[in-house]
């Protein structure tokens, strides 16, 4: 059995999905309230391959909400995580994904060391952060979508904001050694982590976001951001393709502006038949037929039956396993996210 490790993006949010699943005395709690919830198994859930083959999963609600990082609850947010796994693991789940911040939370606060949870030893084995078949699909979807727009990679201007995290260096070195991309503009905040990485692909910009977005024909956005960035539009190049990967969404601006392509990162689009509730709610343009990148990785892992922590640490990502991903991601029905034109 498969398992989705899920939050939602901000405390309105929370209220506004508790109304919908009929809990309506969770929909006017503040983020108090939030910060002592139990995690919750919100779903169950069967998955048809496009080979035939079935599984089962269930989804996995941690409570944790992106304000208790922006509000330094950190020990709320670390509780909600080592709480959501232990309840995951109790649920006889074979191999969860640790969606959206939940990885990054587990990283920044090394909870790799806090492995007893009451009762139960964690056993990180059972879990993947996603990330690799994250990373695979952002670099599919650049390339689909420079072939959608006639976009000549090899002219194209990259710049990765969030370049040296994990799913940022990833897409880094894919696009080093598998496209023939132009220039690539690295931007993230630390100096240090930056020219490592620049060192480490032996090419690549460092730059602030500022001066970058006027630069750049595509931008990549997977910075871990608690809450959205505003840009101005008027200072991007036209055209320009933004693929937002964030969760929540980097950007908070609408930016509309002929010749500016706005895209969700990270996002596959499938012909499998998913049975489940949860995905009204999650914010998906075609919640029948669209799905986190790192969700997919655990379904994955559980129809190849590669019960193991397939993505685990900070920058470990390799080209090689990111294929291993993206082929078993083919075969099962996943394509990347495109533009509708
Ligand atoms: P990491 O924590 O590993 O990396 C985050 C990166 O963002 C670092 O390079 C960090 O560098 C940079 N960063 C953070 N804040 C800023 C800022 N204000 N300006 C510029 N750079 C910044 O995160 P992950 O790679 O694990 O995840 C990245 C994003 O992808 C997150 O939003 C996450 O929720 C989302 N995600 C989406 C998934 C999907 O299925 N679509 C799956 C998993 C994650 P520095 O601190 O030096 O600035």
């Amino acid at each position: 059995m498969f398992g989705l490790i899920g939050h939602l993006t901000s405390l309105e949010h929370a209220q506004a999905v508790a109304r919908d699943l009929g809990y309506p005395e969770y929909a006017d709690q503040d983020l108090e309230f939030w910060c002592s919830a139990p995690p919750q198994v919100v779903d169950d859930i069967t998955v048809t391959s496009a080979t035939g083959q079935v599984i089962h999963g269930k989804y996995v609600e941690s409570c944790f909400l992106p304000e208790m990082l922006a509000k330094r609850r950190a020990k709320a947010a670390i509780r909600k995580i080592l709480n959501a796994m232990s309840h995951a693991q109790k649920n006889g789940i074979n191999i969860s994904a640790l969606g959206g911040f939940s990885s990054i939370i587990f990283e920044t606060f090394n909870l790799e060391n806090m492995p007893q949870v009451r009762n139960v030893t964690l056993d990180f084995q059972r879990f993947t952060t996603g990330n690799t078949h994250t990373a695979y699909i952002i670099c599919r979807q650049l390339e689909g979508v420079a072939k959608q727009l006639n976009l000549e990679l090899a002219k194209t201007t990259v710049a990765v904001v969030g370049a040296t995290g994990d799913i940022g260096s990833a897409v880094c070195r894919w696009i080093n050694d598998r496209t023939d991309v132009a220039d690539l503009l690295l931007v993230a905040r630390n100096r240090e982590r930056l020219e490592a990485l620049q060192t480490e692909l032996g090419r690549g910009k460092i730059m602030d976001v500022a001066d970058a977005l006027p630069q750049a024909d595509v931008i990549i956005w997977v910075a871990s951001m608690a809450k959205g960035m505003e840009i101005n539009g008027e200072t991007l190049r036209n055209p320009c393709v933004l693929i937002d990967g964030g969760y929540p969404k980097n950007l908070s601006t609408q930016v509309q502006r002929p010749g500016i392509h706005v895209l969700n990162g990270g996002i596959v689009e499938h012909s499998l038949d998913i049975n489940w509730k949860i995905m009204q709610i999650v914010n998906m343009d075609v919640p029948s037929r669209q799905l986190f990148a790192c969700f997919a990785e655990s379904m994955l892992l559980e129809f190849e039956k590669w019960y193991t922590n397939f993505s685990w640490g900070r920058n470990q990502i390799t080209l090689a396993k990111m294929e291993q991903i993206g082929g078993a991601s083919v075969k099962h029905g996943f394509n990347p996210l495109l533009l509708s034109l």
